[in-house]
């Protein structure tokens, strides 16, 4: 969550929210008075780096994940602050796999088709079940209508024998 008061740090400077325009990806809290990138918290791990070719070409950048950076004096230095976490490889790996993440169906939605689909095969077989059962009952009815046994007089091993055959 990104609630901003402004504090003042050591060096006279503050945390500016335009900064929120120009960096996207910027988040700050302002119980520690740090700022921290979105996807980079959400996404960069050891796990994501394996997907992109076996060998990870930087390590998770800590000082946006969970130290928080605050040296908002060099903030938008190019080769220290904002502009150098936007160019290395775990955080546009990270923004990807949050693109990536945006696109898909929503969870709720995907675990809702996944519940219809197996209501749907659950459904089929209930309904297979019922129509098997209407058979064996239409069968019984008409054999104690008719007076018959189930089997023939032969009670061997052949099933085909008597008038209800289990084929
Ligand atoms: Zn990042």
């Amino acid at each position: 969550m990104c609630f901003f008061r402004e504090k003042k740090g050591k060096s006279g400077r503050s945390f500016q929210p335009s900064w929120y325009t120009r960096f996207r990806w910027l988040e700050y809290s302002a119980a520690k008075d740090a700022a921290f990138c979105f996807p980079c918290r959400l996404f960069a791990s050891s796990s994501s780096y394996a997907r992109g070719g076996g060998v990870p070409r930087d390590t998770p950048d800590e000082a946006y994940i969970s130290k928080g950076f605050n040296s908002w004096k060099k903030a938008l230095e190019k080769k220290k602050g904002f502009p150098k976490h936007e160019e290395t490889f775990c955080h546009r790996h990270a923004v990807e796999a949050y693109r990536k993440f945006m696109q898909e169906k929503p969870l709720p939605q995907q675990v809702d088709e996944h519940h219809d689909r197996v209501m749907t095969a659950k459904q089929v077989a209930v309904v297979r079940n019922r129509t098997t059962v209407g058979h064996l009952f239409s069968l019984v009815r008409l054999l104690a209508r008719l007076n018959l046994p189930f089997r023939g007089h032969d009670e061997g091993w052949n099933l085909a024998t008597g008038v209800f055959s289990a084929r």
